[in-house]
């Protein structure tokens, strides 16, 4: 449990910041359509946080009242200090430590992470085809990223699937995830696609709203709501077949008026919103300094949903 923040950040609408996504680096071995293009220019590993600086800002948001932090990029299992990032993490007052992951390295990692204090991994998994697998991370790993899924969830993780939907391409596939995650007991949360870089323009043909998915599939099952905490970006549902499957909404039910969260990217610029680029490099800034910068970046972060962004998200940090 963590202890009590010397000073909360609280903004003027009352949003308490308590979470805090870390992207370790922006490259990635994926090229997931919606997310980079074929050719991406990465930044210079020169350019990352070291081990030692990620910790040093993490555990002055902790004094402030951080409570969650998930790692994120690009990949973060590429980074070869991968290890050193989680142990540092590990120490600190979390109420919990999470990692974002397209699963393609991640049975390597799971003995170790077992061993940490991260034991919440969502795995990205677009499809349970391996055609249309490849057709979306351009690459041919489906086998990879199922064995980490299974592998994590036999050794007792906390395990959640991330699938975006996209019309024509997978979305005929919504009843196979739901079959999988009661067969697997692993849940399954289905993304809206948001208007974010590489999509930002054109997603509309290619976008499913959750209001559809849910009606398509209550027309098949009985759907009992779940509770979750009001800063949760996802709602929850168990199904009669026994799936437990999640929507995050981030389009048609856009929850920045309850937003709890921070962003920090792979070179140390901490970022108020996922939709905004408005943000603060943090990298040098000395303790005494930290107050008067955290209350500059309460007030950039946004209210009311920003309709896009040009920013590709593997850039941000997803
Ligand atoms: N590489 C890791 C992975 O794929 O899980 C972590 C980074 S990835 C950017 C984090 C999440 O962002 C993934 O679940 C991915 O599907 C999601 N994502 C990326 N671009 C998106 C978009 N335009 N709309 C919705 N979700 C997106
Ligand atoms: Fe890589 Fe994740 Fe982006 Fe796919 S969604 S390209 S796995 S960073």
């Amino acid at each position: 449990m963590n202890v009590k923040p010397i000073r909360p950040l609280i903004d003027n609408y009352g949003r308490r910041i308590r979470k805090l996504r870390v992207s370790l680096l922006d490259a990635c071995n994926f090229r997931c359509v919606y997310c980079m293009p074929l050719n991406p220019v990465f930044m210079d590993s020169s350019r990352w946080l070291r081990p030692d600086e990620i910790e040093k800002v993490c555990s002055t948001l902790v004094d402030f009242g951080l409570e969650q932090i998930r790692l994120t990029g690009g990949e973060p299992t590429l980074r070869d200090d991968f290890r050193d990032i989680v142990l540092r993490l590990s120490t600190l007052s979390l109420d919990k430590l999470g990692l974002t992951t397209n699963g393609w390295n991640l049975t390597k990692e799971l003995d170790f992470l077992n061993d940490s204090n991260c034991k919440h991994i969502n795995i990205s998994l677009d499809s349970l085809t391996k055609e249309i697998f490849n057709r979306i991370t351009k690459r041919d790993y489906l086998d990879k990223v199922l064995d980490s899924i299974l592998s994590a969830k036999r050794l007792g993780f906390h395990v959640k699937i991330n699938t975006v939907l996209m019309r024509g391409i997978n979305d005929h596939e919504i009843f196979d995830f739901i079959k999988f995650s009661a067969e697997h007991d692993v849940e399954v949360r289905f993304l809206e696609l948001m208007s974010i870089g590489q999509v930002s323009g054109s997603k509309d043909k290619l976008f499913v709203p959750a209001s559809e998915v849910i009606q398509m599939i209550s027309s098949r099952e009985e759907l009992t709501g779940e509770q979750s905490k009001c800063d949760s970006t996802s709602f929850n549902f168990k199904t009669s077949s026994g799936a437990s499957i999640g929507f995050i909404a981030s389009e048609t039910l856009p929850f920045c008026h309850n937003c709890s969260r921070w962003r920090l990217s792979a070179d140390g610029f901490l970022r108020v919103c996922l939709m905004s680029e408005k943000g603060i490099y943090i990298r040098d800034t000395v303790p005494e300094d930290y107050k008067l910068i955290l209350n500059e970046l309460l007030k950039m972060k946004p209210y009311r949903k920003i309709e896009r962004v040009e920013q590709d998200m593997y850039k941000i940090g997803g």
